[in-house]
């Protein structure tokens, strides 16, 4: 089966997260998708962030009602590993503050899987342009196939250079694709990277934060339900 694992702060989650992952289920034909909250613990937080509980919360509303939408727990603060048989429960490696690295979700996720599903790690252009930083990025591109939803004003060559410099091909290579729009599929040895186009919607989890503070209506940016929750819950009042 193929499977996707989407992974965000979801803080909302919102119709662009959503659209993404139609995008991906439809073109690659994606069994299931995994929608992975990330748990930052609060050192690691840009800005106040809502808890993890009421992210994954707002994950489980939006992906209600579709069928290969899965919410999960991959990376939920402290969570408890069952015991075997006979020894002690152990709090889970991932717990620990700061662990939360993409590369140990794969990993993780890669666990539970069988040998021939084939797995699409999906995220959108704009964090695709900051995975060289990310931790063991080449371990990451190994595990898994990338999905990445492009939007105008990004190129072929923006998305090559982007990845790890070990993966990166030479400039010589690259620079004909600086005017070509990032679409199709990139496949160089290490690193395959399916590119969607026409999927980028605009609308971020930053403009919902700030409608919320500045009483807007949130119908055209989220779920009903997840619309409900925020105010039920009076999240990101204040901001
Ligand atoms: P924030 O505004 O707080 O930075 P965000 O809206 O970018 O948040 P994240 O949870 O950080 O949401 O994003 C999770 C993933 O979804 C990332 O890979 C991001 O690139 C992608 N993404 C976010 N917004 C959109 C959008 N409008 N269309 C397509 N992909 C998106």
């Amino acid at each position: 089966m193929n499977i996707g694992l989407f992974g965000g702060t979801f803080d909302p989650i919102h119709h662009g997260h959503m659209a993404l992952a139609r995008a991906a289920r439809e073109r690659f034909e994606l069994g299931r998708v995994y929608f992975v909250p990330a748990n930052i613990p609060p050192h690691k937080q840009r800005q106040p962030m809502a808890s993890y509980f009421h992210r994954y919360a707002m994950v489980v509303l939006a992906t209600m009602g579709e069928k290969a939408f899965v919410p999960s727990l991959l990376e939920a603060p402290g969570e408890v590993v069952p015991p075997a048989a006979g020894g002690k429960s152990r709090r889970a490696e991932h717990a620990m503050p700061g662990a939360n690295y993409s590369i140990d979700t794969v990993r993780r996720l890669k666990d539970t899987l069988k040998p021939s599903d084939r797995l699409f790690f999906l995220i959108g252009i704009d964090a695709f342009q900051d995975i060289a930083k990310w931790h063991q990025p080449e371990a990451l591109f190994r595990e898994c196939e990338f999905i990445v939803a492009s939007r105008p004003g990004y190129s072929l060559a923006d998305v090559a250079n982007a990845l790890p410099q070990s993966l990166r091909p030479a400039p010589a290579v690259t620079k004909p694709f600086t005017k070509q729009p990032a679409k199709g599929d990139l496949v160089l040895r290490g690193a395959t990277v399916h590119l969607l186009e026409n999927v980028h919607q605009p609308v971020s989890a930053t403009s919902i934060r700030q409608a919320v503070g500045a009483k807007k209506a949130l119908g055209r940016f989220v779920d009903a339900a997840v619309g409900e929750y925020i105010r039920k819950v009076g999240l990101y009042l204040g901001r």
